[in-house]
């Protein structure tokens, strides 16, 4: 059974990613700093599972992190911790540079010390030829698009927000440790994830929760900014597929082939619900959209060439935008219990137990 170190795990990205890998027979150690973003009861199926083991702490505390590495010698460290919502880094970008750049730091450092001290596969737990860290980031490191045009592995990257510019320069940190230190890395580049558990101040949940709420939907500018969505479900399987065959050193883009422009995402959100949980006065719910002053330096659109990781590691997105969207509305529609228990702040006051750093 390998081990994995997974950061950021109580996160959306990440609580999806350890709930598939547990179920898949992989024993996690799951490190999460529980900022407003870390949600324990993303995890509480996990509750009493011998194969996960919560650990609430900070990837920035080097010493914790040796600690972990040499106490549970996994084969893999999966790096989600990061500060991820662009709208929080416009408005105070340091916590930004200290969790994607300075605590992606401290991980590599702790992972390149443990990594060099595994003596080839005689030890139990881990070996130096099979061990990998894998660094999860985003396509926003491109910076914008035109109306033609994808990101490949070789566009310049050129990051316009705190958020991008912080996650770019993590990139670069782990690039720099494979080429220096020889740490076998390998980077993934996804394009924008929707699905369950996402926190619901990110379009798709924040849509979903307010137009249910009947309040205003707001839309940023004239809502025609495109981004390529992908269900999270997808990216876990090629974050699973770079880690167990891809290449040592190198980067994966990773996409779903659906561009959409916000409007038409937050009208087909509209159109489900609608059909799904009728307004009592009858009215369509796109009546509630309501156009807001355009977020500062918003990239006009994002697309994804994920051809690399399509023609080397066989991964497809096994979700149509169509087919994701009407999943995940019903998703939230059924667990609305964990949507309340976010908005009203409940998910932070009551903890499942864990281990304390
Ligand atoms: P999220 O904000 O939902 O979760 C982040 C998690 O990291 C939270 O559980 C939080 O508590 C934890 N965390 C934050 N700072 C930490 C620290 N210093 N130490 C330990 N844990 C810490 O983010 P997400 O949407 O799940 O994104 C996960 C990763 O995927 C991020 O690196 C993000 O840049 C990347 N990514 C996200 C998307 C997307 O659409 N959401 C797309 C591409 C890439």
């Amino acid at each position: 059974m390998p081990t994995w170190l997974v950061t950021g795990g109580a996160g959306f990205i990440g609580g999806n990613f350890v709930l598939e890998a547990v179920a898949s027979g992989v024993r996690i150690v799951n490190l999460d700093a529980l900022t407003y973003a870390g949600n324990r009861d993303t995890l509480a199926s996990l509750e009493g599972n011998p194969d996960h083991l919560f650990v609430h702490g900070d990837i920035g505390d080097g010493a914790l992190v040796a600690r972990l590495l040499a106490e549970h010698r996994p084969d893999a460290v999966v790096n989600f911790a990061a500060e991820s919502h662009v709208d929080r880094s416009i408005d105070g970008p340091a916590a930004f540079v200290q969790t994607n750049v300075v605590g992606t730091l401290a991980l590599l450092e702790a992972a390149r010390d443990y990594w060099k001290a595994l003596d080839g596969a005689a030890k139990e737990g881990a070996s130096k030829e099979s061990f990998r860290f894998l660094h999860v980031s985003t396509d926003e490191v491109y910076g914008s698009l035109g109306d033609t045009g994808k990101f490949t592995e070789q566009t310049a990257y050129a990051p316009n927000s705190p958020y991008s510019a912080s996650k770019a320069a993590s990139d670069h940190l782990v690039r720099a440790f494979h080429h220096t230190y020889g740490l076998p890395v390998l980077t993934t580049n996804c394009s924008n994830n929707y699905g369950p558990y996402q926190f619901p101040e990110k379009l798709i949940p924040l849509i979903i929760a307010r137009a249910l709420a009947g309040e205003p939907l707001p839309v940023y500018g004239d809502g025609m900014n495109v981004r390529d969505w992908l269900y999270v479900g997808d990216h876990c399987a090629a974050i699973r597929a770079v880690l167990e065959r891809g290449r040592v050193g190198e980067t994966y883009n990773v996409g779903g082939d659906a561009e959409m422009r916000n409007i038409d995402v937050v009208n087909t959100i509209c159109a489900l619900l609608d059909q799904r949980r009728p307004r009592e006065d009858g009215k369509p719910r796109n009546s509630q959209i309501t156009y807001v002053a355009d977020r500062p330096g918003h990239d006009r659109r994002y697309a994804i060439d994920a051809g690399k990781l399509k023609s080397e590691l066989g991964w497809q997105p096994a979700h149509s935008f169509e087919q994701g969207i009407a999943g995940t509305v019903d998703w939230y529609l059924g667990h609305q219990d964990w949507v309340r228990r976010v908005l009203d702040g409940s998910y932070r006051l009551e903890r499942i137990g864990g281990v304390a750093a």
